[in-house]
């Protein structure tokens, strides 16, 4: 006799991939509705949440305390967590369809967007997600060398990645070695030769993508002098109107901070910080390696809210040894799942994976590298939503028993790390931190994570 989908005799078996925030209201969204659910949450790291591990800047310690949220969740009955097993490698998402009525990609955007200008691919030029993963102690970046021996570092962007960048590049090391920094990534900064950083934005500061706090932050260093020039504040008339406007909440918060910090004196400071507005790349100079990077100044065109920027040929060269690209993060494509290349997305229609059935997808690789870690619990729980809407036409899995991926996996050598060994490597993660006076200093090995559990 066959039981329906979601009921006791025969819950949904839901397959969610990636642990980062969008995954976690996912599979909290799914725990909370009537239907009898179980989840299995697939991890490629050994350590989960994602982004709020790897992503969020180590001096933000508060943002972080949304781990505690998740930790609930992850304890609830009905959902299982596989770290260390890699979706579309380990299992390829054919033999998730095999296990699971429902997969859900959770899995954000992993890759970053390119420049397209020649002399990008030089050594000393760098996506700044590879930095940020670097400082952050994630495993696959680890080893990257970057050479903090030049005096100036362009920072291509004005996004709030780009000013944690221009922040870990300028703080001091005693403002950094009490945070959950990456050890590696403390001893090399202490190093730094780097005395000027510039973070350039194509278009003006009314359109500057970052948040007030991230501004005041940047103004607010203990030997670094932020540089915005009076003259930036004088407007076009498209902006005057976007900054007008009542809808213009960022442009309304960031300005009087920016005044603010274009007013202070830090003339002493061993560091400066360089806010340069209407400028884009054209192009890195240099045999191989970084030497120099040429900037066209821009004008700006079209209406509020519609604003763009245009070359006026003018250009600039910079002298640098070190540029960061920090124009947005990139989903990647997954065998087996539809992507939409020129978004790097999954093309979905309210979550749902477009010609697939039991595929979903949320977060980041659903619409893109954008808002603030809240914005993705609305995001799961409209995919998680739409997945119970289409409940009665979901077509059964063909091996629903609960250890058969369990079997599956011991039968491909993969030793998946569960949520009770995670709280082993979590707290020696604690403890070792302890010792130096960090809240947690990372394993950044996935070998020394797996060790922790042999013990
Ligand atoms: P973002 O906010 O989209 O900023 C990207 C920046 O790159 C913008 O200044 C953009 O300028 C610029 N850009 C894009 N293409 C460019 C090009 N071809 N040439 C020159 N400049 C270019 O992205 P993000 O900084 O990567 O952040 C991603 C998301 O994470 C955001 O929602 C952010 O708020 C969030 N986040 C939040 C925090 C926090 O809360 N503290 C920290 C980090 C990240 P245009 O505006 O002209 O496109």
């Amino acid at each position: 006799m066959s039981h329906e989908l979601g009921s006791e005799a025969r819950p949904l078996r839901v397959a969610i991939i990636g642990s980062g925030p969008s995954g976690f209201y996912a599979a909290e969204a799914l725990l909370k509705s009537d239907p009898h659910i179980e989840v299995d949450m697939f991890e490629r790291l050994p350590s989960p949440f994602g982004l709020v591990r790897l992503g969020v800047a180590p001096d933000h310690a508060k943002i972080k305390n949304v781990i505690k949220i998740y930790e609930r969740i992850a304890q609830k009955d009905g959902l299982r967590y596989f770290g260390n097993v890699e979706i579309g490698s380990d299992i390829t998402v054919d033999v998730l369809k095999k296990y699971y009525d429902v997969s859900i990609f959770a899995n954000g955007a992993q890759s970053d967007r390119n420049l397209n200008i020649p002399g990008e691919d030089f050594s000393g030029s760098w996506p700044a997600t590879e930095f940020v993963a670097w400082y952050n102690g994630h495993p696959d970046f680890r080893d990257i060398e970057f050479d903090f021996s030049h005096e100036t570092a362009i920072v291509i962007g004005q996004g709030n990645v780009a000013a944690d960048v221009c922040r870990i590049l300028c703080k001091t090391v005693d403002e950094l070695k009490h945070t959950d920094i990456a050890q590696h990534a403390l001893d090399q900064l202490a190093e730094s030769k780097i005395k000027h950083v510039y973070m350039v934005g194509r278009r003006g500061p009314v359109q500057a993508k970052f948040t007030q706090l991230e501004i005041k932050e940047l103004g607010d260093m203990d030997d670094c002098a932020a540089i915005i020039k009076e003259e930036v504040f004088t407007f076009d008339a498209a902006s005057q109107a976007e900054f007008d406007d009542p809808e213009s909440k960022t442009a309304a918060k960031n300005i009087p901070t920016m005044k603010t910090i274009a007013k202070q004196n830090r003339g002493n400071a061993s560091r400066t910080l360089h806010f340069e507005f209407c400028k884009s790349p054209v192009e890195i100079k240099g045999e191989t390696k970084v030497e120099s990077i040429v900037l066209e100044h821009n004008e700006l065109t079209g209406e509020a809210f519609k604003v763009k920027a245009r070359g006026t040929g003018a250009t600039e060269e910079i002298p640098c040894g070190l540029v960061f690209r920090s124009v947005g993060y990139r989903g990647v494509e997954m065998p087996g799942v539809p992507f939409n290349e020129d978004w790097g997305v999954y093309p979905h229609e309210n979550g749902r994976i477009e010609g697939e059935q039991g595929q979903y997808v949320v977060g980041w690789i659903k619409r893109g590298p954008s808002g603030v870690i809240g914005t993705n619990k609305p995001d799961s729980q409209s995919t998680i939503a739409q997945i119970l809407e289409d409940l009665p036409t979901l077509t059964p899995c063909e091996v629903p028993d609960k250890d058969a991926i369990e079997n599956e996996l011991k039968a491909r050598n993969i030793r998946p790390v569960s949520y009770e060994d995670w709280k082993k490597i979590d707290e020696a993660e604690v403890s070792l931190g302890k010792d130096i006076g960090k809240p947690r200093e990372k394993f950044t090995r996935i070998s020394e994570m797996l060790d922790i559990l042999k013990k």
